[in-house]
């Protein structure tokens, strides 16, 4: 009996051994196999906060690379198309999507930084046409500067990046009159149109003759002031003006407002004959020692000659006005042996009647001075580069291109605005 009692607690013991082994083996098997879960939860977890990261850094890369390609895209699109003013006739510009023009040998193509309105280019606004200078539908402006794009076969003067400016015309160099030193009178004068656009094409001879750099302090806006400069410094000169000398400017216009800023420049003593409040202000800025404000041509003369030692009349009178009534005043406002110059170009058929007699036996000499020479346009160039020259006061406004219309409406009603920086 007590071996049997001693065979049951032995095997009882072995029961509760093999039970607590057994159990001790399920929880181990449990425990692995949770250790075995977490870890592949954990695993998984990884791999699916990869595949998150991953596919996320795809997806990121793929819209950066569609993005970079937008761009790329849209950039040839641009390369393809730009904005542009074109003029269609009376008083109708419309901003279009044209082709972007390439350069042809000797070509550059410039992103326009600024084009400025000009008196010329309102006269073609109103008028719908331009004799020598433009025929509708065509792309408008001509007064700019800007950064180079793209340069043609065979450009060595400049390459991609530099700014320049670059002029609306350019002399054959062949002719009779640009071998006599006279290239204003080319025979076959070549103009470029088109500065109110995101680029424009400088034709090759421009390129050649009448495009040049623009120093890093230069604004380009400023820049752009070197053709209507050219026109002034070059009816200035043309007047054989001395140091001294008293000089009437007739007109308060943007160019009438340049020939005084030059003359004070040059140590002359200026009269300026304006019409316009804002004129006046601006004149006194730009150096006028006397203002006549007037819109009566007999009291104009009258006020000007007294400002004169004896009423004798001014040494040199520039007309930049442009209508015969200011032609024939101009020649009532100079001494004896003075100078006259008519500047301003009136309408195609316009007459005037002058005192011949007051010609003659006063010694008058008549000059009429028109366009620019390249010489001429370095000179304005550095006129502002200078920094004595104050261009910023010949700038009264910024637009955008498609606010161009805007622009000329405003400029043929008001009288204080000289010039505007259009901005593509
Ligand atoms: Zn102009
Ligand atoms: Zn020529």
């Amino acid at each position: 009996m007590a071996s049997s009692v001693k065979d049951a607690i032995l095997r009882g013991r072995k029961t509760v051994e093999s039970v607590v082994e057994e159990g001790r083996k399920k929880v181990e098997d449990v425990v692995e196999g949770g250790l075995n879960t977490v870890e592949t939860v954990v695993e998984v977890g990884l791999n699916t906060v990869d595949a998150v990261v991953g596919k996320g850094r795809q997806t990121v890369e793929s819209a950066v690379s569609l993005g970079r390609k937008t761009v790329e895209h849209t950039l040839l699109n641009r390369r393809g198309t730009m904005k542009a003013a074109v003029l269609h006739g009376r008083e109708d510009i419309r901003i279009e999507q044209v082709p972007v023009p390439e350069a042809a040998v000797g070509e550059l193509i410039v992103r326009v930084g600024a084009a400025l309105t000009c008196g010329t280019d309102l006269k073609v606004f109103r008028r719908g046409y331009h004799a020598r200078m433009i025929v509708p539908p065509a792309l408008f402006g001509h007064e700019l500067a800007g950064t180079v794009v793209e340069v043609g076969e065979g450009v060595t003067e400049f390459v991609s990046g530099d700014r320049v400016v670059a002029l609306n015309s350019a002399p054959c160099g062949q002719c009779y009159f640009c071998q006599h030193g006279q290239e204003n009178l080319c025979d076959d004068l070549l103009f470029n149109n088109g500065a109110y656009a995101e680029f424009i094409r400088i034709p090759a001879r421009i390129v050649a003759k009448n495009t040049l750099h623009v120093l890093d302090h230069v604004p380009l806006e400023h820049a752009a002031l070197t053709e209507p400069l050219a026109c002034a410094v070059h009816g200035f000169e043309d007047s054989h003006p001395h140091p001294g000398d008293m000089v009437a400017v007739i007109g308060g216009g943007p160019l009438g407002l340049m020939i005084l800023h030059v003359a004070a420049l040059a140590g002359c003593e200026v009269i300026a004959i304006v019409k316009h409040d804002g004129q006046v202000e601006a004149a006194r800025q730009l150096g006028a020692t006397h203002v006549v404000q007037t819109g009566s041509i007999r009291k104009a003369i009258a006020d000007t000659r007294a400002l004169t030692p004896k009423n004798r009349g001014v040494d040199i009178a520039i007309e930049a006005v442009g209508v015969p009534e200011a032609w024939q005043e101009a020649v009532e406002l100079v001494r004896k042996g003075g100078t006259v110059n008519f500047f301003g170009g009136c309408a195609q058929g316009t007459h005037v009647t002058l005192d011949t007699n007051r010609i003659h036996y006063n010694d008058i000499t008549l000059r009429a001075t028109f366009h620019h020479t390249p010489a001429i346009c370095r000179k304005a160039l550095d006129l502002i580069s200078g920094g004595r020259f104050q261009a910023q006061a010949f700038i009264t406004g910024h637009a955008h291109l498609y606010e161009l219309n805007r622009v000329f409406e405003k400029l043929m009603n008001r009288d204080s605005e000289i010039k505007t920086a259009i901005v593509p």
